[in-house]
């Protein structure tokens, strides 16, 4: 079980987490989850919706540029999912011991 977390932005949603950029706002009844991230700068700040959890992909939308440009999963909506998880099961997330 777990978010297989994509490498290529996990270290950049570690560091997101690290400096608790990440606040979670509405946890929604099937797991889906509705946070705001702030940049690294902290100037900024980011909605993320996230998809419920449990499936073979990490699905989140994300108000930032990258995101927009690039579609796919940013490094915000990977740091709500990592965050989304650790919460629930207590523990690190996985991604942590694949890095
Ligand atoms: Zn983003």
């Amino acid at each position: 079980m777990g978010f297989p977390a994509p490498v290529w932005c996990g270290f950049a949603a570690i560091a997101l987490l690290k400096v608790d950029a990440v606040s979670i706002l509405i946890r929604c009844a099937d797991g889906s989850v509705q946070a705001s991230v702030k940049s690294e700068r902290g100037s900024e700040e980011y909605a993320v919706r996230t998809g419920p959890p449990g499936g073979a992909v990490v699905t989140a939308t994300c108000s930032c540029h990258d995101f927009r440009r690039r579609g796919g999963l940013c490094k915000h909506g990977a740091a709500v999912a990592l965050m989304a998880q650790r919460e629930q099961v207590g523990m690190a997330p996985r991604i942590l011991h694949e890095l």
